[in-house]
Order: structure tokens, then sequence, then C-alpha cells
């Protein structure tokens, strides 16, 4: 096959979910957003990333974002490149990366969607209607599309755009379980899903001291990629996505390592995180993050 053209890529970024809370209001009543202490700031929820990759005539779509005018919105972005949206690829199973891939596939029904196995397990359990009632539909009334799907398993280690190999690389635990990155290597492009952020609080409530070493190793594998883009999960918009996130990544897991062991309360851990990092997007996740590896 001749290879005839470059492929191109492009991010779309989330808006900030829109609540604010300062701590002197009840936050939603859903674990971890109910006990905000005064002065910590919180947005709903972190701004998302979600890739076009594209050739000359198809595109693919890593991370179909989380609220159906989230989707609606992205739906319209990619219908305004002309390109022919074949694949949409899934690289973690935390819903705000996939909710929103119903509405996607109804605007483009000649679309697949694809993920590694163990992601579709995740996204089978994402998507289950209790799970849905029972905190996402608090937390965000009304924006959860009607119609959740799921990805099918991939059954190589990657899929093909216009004779470019992607492949889904597996990182195993970074901020869940059974995590990947889609890796376009004629491009030295890494879409790295949630295993990096860019100028965003991290969500480490998963973690612990190994999990946490475990996700350090999945960016030791990114960077051993040598990528000259790396696309974060969750970004400040406008942010370049630049490699350099993985050191940043890794520095704020270290941080939060040695901060964690130096401290005895959840507030503790959260203030001096916060007072490293107090320009970083959504400190609540912070706060959220704290919470759980100090109940
Ligand atoms: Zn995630």
């Amino acid at each position: 096959m001749t290879i005839t053209a470059q492929l191109t890529w492009d991010v779309f970024v989330s808006p900030l979910e829109l609540t604010v809370v300062d701590g002197r209001n009840p936050g939603p009543a859903v674990p971890g957003f109910d006990d905000l202490p005064p002065g910590v700031q919180y947005e709903t929820w972190s701004p998302i990333s979600s890739t076009l990759i594209a050739g000359q005539r198809d595109a693919v779509l890593v991370d179909p974002l989380m609220t159906t005018t989230q989707a609606r919105v992205l739906a319209g972005w990619i219908a305004a490149t002309g390109k022919n949206l074949t694949t949409v690829y899934v690289t973690h199973g935390h819903g705000d990366h996939h909710f929103g891939l119903g509405v996607i596939l109804d605007r483009f029904p000649g679309a697949r969607a694809l993920a590694v196995p163990a992601v579709v397990e995740h996204m089978r359990e994402a998507v289950d209607p209790e799970a849905v009632a029972s905190f996402w539909a608090q937390l965000l009334p009304g924006q959860i599309p009607e119609r959740l799907v799921v990805a099918e398993p991939l059954t190589d280690d990657g899929f093909d755009l216009e004779g470019h190999d992607l492949v889904a690389l597996e990182l195993g635990h970074t901020d869940t379980d059974d995590t990947t990155c889609l890796h376009v290597p004629d491009i030295g492009l890494v879409v790295a899903g949630d295993a990096v952020y860019n100028d965003v609080h991290l969500y480490l409530a998963e973690s612990d001291p190994d999990r946490r070493k475990a996700w350090i190793a999945a960016i030791d594998t990114i960077e051993a990629l040598e990528p000259g883009a790396v696309i974060s999960g969750h970004k400040r918009a406008g942010r370049a996505d630049d490699p350099r996130t993985l050191e940043e990544t890794r520095q704020y897991i270290r941080d939060f390592d040695r901060v964690d062991a130096a401290t005895t309360t959840a507030r503790e851990l959260y203030d001096q995180m916060l007072a490293i990092y107090p320009e970083r997007v959504n400190p609540g996740v912070l706060w959220i993050s704290a919470r759980a590896v100090k109940p």
C-alpha cells in the first residue's frame, strides 16, 4: 500500500462543567463531593479532551466525552472537518471519557467503536443503570445521555487509518485500572487518556503507594516511545500538548506520595499539595484524592 498523505490531529477540549462550590455551600449529595471544607474551590468536572486523527478522507476519534451537550458540540466539530469518521477509540473505562459515545455514533452511524477487552469490561460497569443513577445522574442531573453504549473489543493490538498503524498500548493502572493510550508511530503522537494530565489536578482517589508506582511506570512506558506530542485526557484548554507533561505528571505523583507520607489528615495533604500547585485546574479533584487516601 502506498501512503500518500501524512495524518493530522486536532484536540477538542470540553469546557469546565459549571457548578463552583466554595465549601460554604454544600456540594452535590455524592460521596467525595458533599463535604468540601471551607475554601475548597470545586468545579463539577475538569475539562476533558477528545482527539481527532485524520487522513485524507477518514478520521478516528479518541474518547467521545461525557455529557449530551459536550458530545453534540463535539459531533458538530467533527462534521465541520468534512472527514469520514470510521472509528471511535476509548482509552479507559471512566465514564467521563465515553458516555458521549452513543451521541457520536447516532451522528456518524458508519463508525465503529473499539477498545481493548479490559476497557470494554470497565465500560460495561460504568454504564450500569444503578451506577449511573447513584453517582452520575446526581452529579450532573439531566446531562448524561440516555443511550449509553459500550465499544466492541479489539481483537488485535490496534487498527488502521489509511494505511497508518494506530496502536492500542495497555498501560495498567494510571488514574484507574486497565488504562491504555493510542500510539500513532508515523506521526510521533500519543493520545494518553488519563495516564497524563496537562495542568489539571490529578485524580488519585483510586491510588495507593503501589498504584502510584504503577502510574509512574506507565508514564515511563509512554516516554520510551519518544513521542513528539502527548495529549492528556484532562488539559487546560489552549495549553500545548507537549511531552514535558510526562515529567510534570510524574512529579505531581511523586509530590503527592511524599506529602501523603508526611501528613495525617486529608486537609493537610490538600493544603500542602495546593501550596505546590496553586494554579492547576480544579482543586476539587485534589480534595477528592486527599479524602480518598486519608478517609
Ligand atoms: Zn479517568
